[in-house]
């Protein structure tokens, strides 16, 4: 999966000079891709993550500046390893993908022939690649036969401009519905597979959904399978295994966060004139700036979001709740701090506050436990002491 920069959210000039400030002068927009849109989608309460990705600042040298570099992203050696299989699954005119489509997705359909069409997508330019893609996918909606597109571009209204998006592979079944296929180098151990990381890619399937959604509408009997189909290797071999995955919730989930993306201008309307992300600024400046826009830090940034660390250090510093994860969050309800929770586990909390009165209710029955567990273990090393004083039956009393 790619991307290619586009020209960033902003409507008006003002905007546009308002957002590359933001960014610094030297520093080119950051292109919105799926795995980023995904992650906004993931996060949808982070006002700091929704300013920083529709400003197009480079997070990562904005992390590395802050002093809090996360190592994001694959390895080196999980990129070739990735590349190399997803050759393999696309080998002979994408056979073996074709075929694990039509035995999970195939719904009847007569399975796809030897010599299945894999038009040529090539043009100048990721306008140019979309529109090849679009004209493509419309033929072989037509011409009602198996169709397998290989990188094809897909373009996305995001904020009022076009991200352009690259799925591993879009196929077109014979009844006009068109699936996006991911493959993927995790592993399906006896056909499922991590959860996480089907969560990541799911979230960004959902993405590709979206933005084939809107070529779809214009095209006569095509639908966009709301299924997607993972291509994965089977267990810790090297031959391609599949897993259709339902996407409906995550889709639901990123078209809601990306009509909040037009929020670019209004948070970038309460910052204070002269702030900037501008990684050549000092780590201070930067940190002051970053913390003048909300966010919403929960472990799950760790694996999607680049400031994670920074964010992690400034969430615990400040003792949010929301550090401990988001179900811990969810069940403290009022509490947004640890020390809050603390407080009313100590009965200093709210008086009508159903959480509060739960958590001093928990916290009574923990002494009364502990209490119990040590009034044991007191008279157990009582009984002990006296059997090691008290004489041997039978022994010698001279
Ligand atoms: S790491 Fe920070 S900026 Fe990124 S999503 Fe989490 S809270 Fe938001």
């Amino acid at each position: 999966m790619s991307s290619y920069p586009h020209s960033g959210p902003p409507q008006t000039t003002t905007l546009r000079q308002r957002l590359a400030d933001l960014r610094g002068p030297a520093v080119p927009p950051r292109p919105l891709d799926a795995r980023a849109l995904a992650a906004l989608a993931a996060n949808p309460g982070c006002g700091r993550r929704a300013l920083l990705d529709g400003a197009g600042v480079d997070k990562t040298a904005l992390a590395a500046a802050l002093g809090s570099p996360a190592p994001f992203g694959q390895s080196q050696f999980a990129i070739i390893r990735g590349n190399s299989f997803e050759a393999k699954v696309k080998a002979d005119g994408g056979a073996e993908l074709l075929r694990l489509v039509h035995l999970h997705l195939g719904a009847g359909a007569e399975p796809p022939r030897a010599g299945t069409p894999v038009p040529d997508l090539t043009a100048a330019g990721p306008e140019g690649r979309a529109a090849r893609t679009a004209l493509a996918l419309r033929e072989a909606t037509a011409a009602g036969a198996w169709t397998l597109l290989d990188h094809p571009m897909l373009a996305l209204e995001v904020a009022g401009t076009p991200a352009y998006l690259e799925p591993d592979a879009v196929v077109v079944h014979p009844d006009g519905r068109w699936t996006v296929v991911e493959v993927k180098s995790f592993p399906l151990l006896d056909g499922s597979a991590d959860p996480a990381k089907v969560g990541a890619a799911a979230r960004q399937a959902a993405v590709y959904v979206l933005a084939l959604e809107g070529t779809a509408a214009k095209v006569e009997a095509a639908e966009v399978g709301h299924t997607v189909l993972l291509v994965c290797p089977k267990d810790f071999s090297n031959q391609p295994a599949a897993a259709p995955v339902d996407v409906r919730r995550e889709r639901a989930v990123t078209r809601r966060q990306l009509a909040r993306l037009t929020r670019v201008e209004e948070l970038a309307a309460t910052l204070p004139a002269g702030l900037t992300f501008d990684p050549a600024r000092p780590a201070a400046e930067l940190t002051e700036a970053v913390s003048a826009v909300s966010a919403s830090y929960a472990p799950e940034c760790l694996s999607a979001c680049e400031l994670a660390f920074h964010c992690r250090e400034r969430a615990r510093a400040a003792g949010e709740a929301t550090a401990l994860g988001r179900s811990v969050r969810g069940e403290l309800g009022g509490c947004a701090t640890v020390a809050q929770a603390l407080d009313a586990a100590a009965g200093r909390g709210p008086a009508d506050d159903p959480t509060a009165a739960a958590l001093l209710q928990a916290a009574r029955l923990r002494a009364e436990a502990l209490a119990e567990a040590a009034d044991r273990a007191a008279a157990g090393a009582l009984a002990a002491a006296e059997t090691a004083e008290a004489p041997e039956e039978g022994a010698c009393r001279c």
